[in-house]
């Protein structure tokens, strides 16, 4: 067996993977990546060509400053690469006064609009079935980003920095030694960030794995982007989620939980869309007990990154940045302590 060493071994290049190793590479390190796909595969979490990004986060009011981390990377990343990595057409949060959906946003502590019924109602007459008492939160910051495209933009990133990229290689994590079938890497630090497969790499966490489907309805003008903007419907019979068409992309909808009739769902919400999908592609959430990540050291050589809880690509180059923190041992640009995995300590793994 072949024996490498390296400062940091990145297991996984999804989302928050690739940033790590993006981020690492950019301090100059001697990092190494390893995946068990190719770059931006479709057999993960990272994949469907769009991704809601907020910045006023309603899950938690410590993620705006992550997905602000995130904008500011892949802002800066798309300039020198001549991509467009965050389209930034704002974000509709819809459902009642007191829900979380309305007043998550409202805690975040970024500039936001708080818009009436009858407001939300003349801005966006594609919605039908609204609550007599259903106002929105706009994020004007918000909109979408690129799932496949970013993250190969990390690894290529990473690559011009020097990092080494080791694809199509399955690995077993033990302590700071990580090994493939044929190579054996001995590292300063190891980041797991391996999506679904997170809890078979280091065991005892309390992560459930959940199939989500990605759905796309046919284009039609008064659902295109950005007449038609990014949204997070909550609704009583279950959630909605979507943004609209553009640039070779068709409108996608999403409903929370999946195994309601998104047919049925999309008739009744937005008559004025085909409901039958034109395109459906398997994707995969990977929860925590509370909906919030898992970031952080769980010994001395091993930092993990997972539990995206359906809401982690926005925050990805910012995740990708605090792994590279805590890997150096710099201070952390935010404060994250409500996703450290020590919170679950002790919760067993099920899936
Ligand atoms: C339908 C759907 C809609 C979503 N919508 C949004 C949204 O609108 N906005 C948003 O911000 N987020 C959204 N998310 C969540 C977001 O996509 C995830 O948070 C993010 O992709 C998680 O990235 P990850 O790096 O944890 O996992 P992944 O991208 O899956 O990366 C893990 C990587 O580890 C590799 N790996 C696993 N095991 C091994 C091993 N043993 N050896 C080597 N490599 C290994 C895998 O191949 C994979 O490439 C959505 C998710 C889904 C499924």
């Amino acid at each position: 067996m072949e024996i490498l060493r390296a400062d940091v071994v990145v297991v996984g290049l999804g989302a928050f993977g690739s940033a790590a190793l993006w981020r690492l590479a950019q301090r100059g390190l001697d990092v190494v990546g390893v995946e068990r796909h190719g770059v931006g595969h479709e057999h993960g979490s990272s994949h469907g060509e769009t991704r809601l990004f907020r910045v006023a986060c309603m899950e938690h009011p410590g993620l705006a400053a992550v997905a602000t981390k995130s904008l500011e990377l892949w802002t800066e990343l798309g300039r020198d690469t001549g991509e467009t990595l965050v389209r930034q057409t704002g974000c509709l949060n819809v459902g009642a006064p007191d829900s979380q959906t309305v007043q998550g946003p409202l805690k975040a502590g970024v500039p936001v609009d708080l818009l009436t019924h009858e407001q939300l109602v003349a801005r966006q007459p594609q919605y039908a079935g609204l609550r007599p008492d259903d106002v929105a939160v706009w994020d004007p910051g918000a909109g979408i980003c690129y799932p496949e495209r970013n993250v190969r933009a990390h690894v290529k990133a990473a690559q011009r920095l020097g990092a080494r990229i080791y694809l199509e290689e399955v690995v077993e994590v033990d302590g700071a030694t990580v090994r493939t079938q044929g190579t054996e890497f001995r590292a300063g630090k190891v980041v797991v960030a391996a999506g679904a497969g997170l809890s078979g790499l280091v065991g005892g966490l309390p992560l459930v794995h959940r199939p989500t489907p990605l759905n796309w309805f046919a284009p039609k003008e008064e659902f295109t982007l950005p007449r038609f903007p990014a949204f997070i419907w909550d609704r009583p019979e279950g959630g909605l989620w979507g943004h609209g068409s553009d640039e070779g992309y068709a409108v996608k909808i999403g409903v929370h939980p999946e195994t309601m009739d998104i047919e049925g769902v999309v008739a009744q919400a937005f008559p004025g869309l085909d409901p039958k999908p034109v395109k459906v592609v398997p994707c995969h959430v990977t929860d925590s007990p509370d909906g919030q990540f898992l970031l952080g050291g769980i010994d001395e050589n091993v930092i993990i990154a997972g539990g995206d809880s359906g809401h982690g690509f926005k925050h990805a180059a910012g995740i990708g940045e605090l792994l590279a923190q805590m890997a150096t041992g710099e201070n952390p640009y935010c404060a994250v302590d409500f996703l450290d995995p020590a919170r679950f300590r002790g919760s067993s793994s099920n899936g």
